[in-house]
């Protein structure tokens, strides 16, 4: 099979790779050991980018704009081989963590990578927020700047990497040096990796033929050195898997905010339901209790979930290394470099690094497989795994269309042999860290004050004799399970009682994303509300919000809500079947509800069929000066509503198609199109 010249490159760097590993003592043999070249973050202090660079002696940043890991995770790895490769020293820096005001003072040797993730609605990621202020206020003209950038998007959504671009243009226009093409990854395709490896094939040509940098052979440079503690898992201030320092450190109020990506709130989850009718899919109800803490949400926001990987997951990986009668084992972690940044809190027990801190369940990409060949069991397996991560065609066939995570993956390569040899320091730096799921608030804040509702499809599928789960979603199926005392034909276990029972009782961590889905100020105004599936949830929290509107004054005016759902059958995943009459009783007339049964009849119904035959009155609310929202499956549903909508426009005001998107388009940016899709 044909190799590509970045597969050759992976390739050559290996045997010396492990060479160079089991040479480690060298490198970690002395408490004087030398940097591994990179460093992470901000000094705490220290926003200053030029004095941070200068301080810890670097010339290249990789910069990282990342909501849910992706880009993060993707620097690291960036600036790992831009050090190994070429010899730079390089600052891996999270956008939020400098002030860019001095961007025009900076050396002009310095190198910038850009990895910029677009979320939502063609927004920036939270921690790139300020950047991109900075970006489009009082930016100055930066011909100093060298750099590239690399966009993470999703082509479903209509600013398709919205972000990247216009990093890349504003840095052209504001007189920046590109020095390798911009490039872009589509995660609506599923061609994220190999979008990101041909990017950074490129890059790393322009290095070479354009800035005269001497490529080396790839060499493995542990960034950490793991040191194996003699003390137990239960000693005083070993991690088991809390979240964060602060919980280990029992002395703080747990209760005290501010609650974000960093800090999550351990709630208590009140209540569950099962909402479908199924005997193979399942669909959770889950009520978060915030009454005891300060965390606050407004209706349309997101909870993120933090999760932990299940039971049987952690088993199968720590298996798969040797670990499990190690498992309980504390060690700690020292960066090789002052300023590099431990990746959770340590000491910490090696089932908690895994259960609570590495994506261990997800699909892999075919660079994890060729860099960890060279730990391989035996030389066959090393020759299967550097085959199959050097061919495209062979790794998509063998590996991702057979849905296998690491460990599933290096089993089958090795016909079931485990892989002991792998350094679990390697493990730490290749496993992506394990990210909160968001999820769209099912209730009202005006309503439910002091408790958070969300509504998950459990991600559960047979793919040949293994099984693929979703992380959190089989978390909360889990906790429903064991709250309710219910069966689930495909239930998957999780240790519900938490590091150290800390979570026993049901809780979890969370914190609130604010989101700009939001209801019109006015609540005379007419809505139009399309949630499909669990895009329904947001809906819920919607018209939760009007319902008790009207019940706190019965002669308030409230606009019209017209909401159409969709599911397969109206007795197997009708959510929230019971409650939609309640409301009706609330709201009399100005709640109408209009469901499309896929599974119910010859020829499929879809919510953009049931809205097209609402036609003339759609187009009479959006007169009267009505609101669209829109949730749910960002692939195809959310553009087939859109295209939904141009056609009645089109239809009902005798206009062009072209007119009448312009129109749809115009009710976006008046914030009257409003979409949360995932
Ligand atoms: P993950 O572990 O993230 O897995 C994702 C998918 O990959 C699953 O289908 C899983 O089966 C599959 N998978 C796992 N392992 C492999 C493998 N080795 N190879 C290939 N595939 C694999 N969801 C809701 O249900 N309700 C909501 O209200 C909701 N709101 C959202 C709002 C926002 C703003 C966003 C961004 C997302 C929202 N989601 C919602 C989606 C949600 O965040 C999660 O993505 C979803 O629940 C799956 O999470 P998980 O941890 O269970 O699955």
């Amino acid at each position: 099979m044909a190799l590509d010249t970045l597969d050759f490159a992976v390739i050559a760097g290996l045997a010396l790779a492990v060479a160079f590993y089991f040479g480690k003592d060298f490198i970690f043999g002395s408490d004087n050991a030398t940097s591994a070249g990179f460093v992470a973050g901000g000094d705490e202090n220290d926003r200053d980018l030029g004095a941070t660079l200068k301080k810890n002696k670097k010339n290249a940043v990789v910069f990282f704009g990342s909501q849910t890991g992706t880009a993060e995770d993707y620097a690291t790895k960036l600036a790992k081989e831009l050090h190994s490769k070429f010899g730079l020293s390089v600052l891996i820096a999270d956008m939020a963590d400098y002030d860019y005001e001095n961007f025009h003072d900076l050396d002009p040797d310095y190198l910038y990578f850009f990895l910029v993730a677009t979320y939502g609605e063609g927004e920036p990621t939270d921690n790139a927020v300020e950047f991109f202020n900075w970006l489009d206020g009082d930016a100055d003209q930066i011909s100093n700047v060298k750099y590239t950038v690399f966009g993470l998007g999703n082509s479903t959504y209509e600013f398709y990497n919205a972000m990247g671009a216009k990093l890349n243009e504003r840095f052209e226009a504001l007189g920046a040096e590109r020095i390798s093409p911009y490039g872009q990854g589509d995660d609506g395709v599923g061609t994220m990796d190999e979008d990101f490896l041909s990017w950074k094939e490129e890059c790393f040509d322009s290095l070479k033929n354009n800035l005269d940098l001497e490529e080396r052979e790839v060499e493995y440079e542990p960034s950490f050195k793991l040191i194996e503690e003699d003390i137990s898992a239960t000693s005083e201030g070993v991690s088991n898997g809390e979240p964060n320092k602060a919980y280990v450190d029992m002395k703080k109020d747990l209760t005290k905010g501010p609650f974000d990506h960093t800090h999550p709130y351990l709630a208590p989850i009140k209540e569950t339901r099962e909402l479908f009718s199924s005997h193979d899919r399942a669909c959770v109800h889950a009520e978060f209790d915030i009454s005891e803490s300060n965390l606050r949400y407004s209706t349309g926001d997101h909870l993120a979930i933090w999760p932990s990987n299940s039971n049987e997951n952690v088993l199968r990986f720590l298996d798969c290394f040797g670990y499990v009668k190690r498992k309980d084992e504390v060690f700690s972690l020292k960066a090789l470099d002052s300023t590099v940044s431990i990746p959770f809190p340590v000491p910490i027990t090696y089932e908690a690094a895994v259960r609570y801190h590495m994506e261990i369940s997800g699909p892999i990409s075919r660079q994890a497989l060729a860099s960890i060949a060279p730990f391989a069991p035996n030389e066959e397996s090393k020759k299967e795994a550097l085959r199959l991560g050097s061919d495209k065609a062979l790794f998509a066939q063998q590996i991702h269309a057979n849905y296998l995570n690491l460990s599933d993956a290096l089993l089958k390569i090795s016909g079931g042999v485990k892989w002991e040899s792998v350094p679990f320091v390697f493990l730490i730096e290749l496993m992506p860290s394990l990210q909160p799921r968001y999820y769209s608030i099912s209730s009202s804040s005006l309503s439910e004050k002091t408790s958070i509702h969300v509504t998950a499809v459990v991600e559960i599928e047979k793919h040949g004799d293994h099984t693929v789960s979703g992380v959190v979603t089989n978390l909360l199926k889990d906790v429903e399970v064991h709250q309710n005392g219910t069966k689930f034909v495909h239930n998957i276990n999780y240790d519900l009682n938490g590091p150290q029972n800390k979570f026993k009782g049901f809780k979890l961590p969370v914190h609130v994303r604010r989101s700009t889905f939001k209801l019109p100020s006015n609540p005379a105004t007419p809505v139009i509300l399309v949630g499909p599936g669990t895009g329904v949830a947001p809906m819920r929290g919607f018209v939760r919000e009007r319902a008790k509107l009207q019940k706190q004054d019965a002669n308030a005016t409230i606009g019209k809500t017209l909401l159409f759902y969709g599911c397969r059958t109206s007795d197997e995943d009708f959510l929230y079947k019971e409650e939609w009459p309640e409301y009706a009783k609330q709201l009399g007339d100005s709640l109408e509800m209009d469901v499309a049964f896929s599974r119910e009849s010859a020829n499929k119904v879809y919510v953009q069929d049931k809205i097209l035959a609402r036609g003339q009155i759609i187009d009479e609310l959006l007169k009267t000066g009505a609101y669209i929202y829109v949730c749910g499956d960002a692939s195809k549903m959310a553009r087939d509503v859109q295209s939904t909508f141009v056609k009645i426009i089109s239809e009902q005001r005798g206009l062009s198609e072209e007119k009448a998107a312009e129109l749809v388009r115009s009710l976006k940016v008046q914030n009257r199109y409003q979409e949360d899709v995932w």
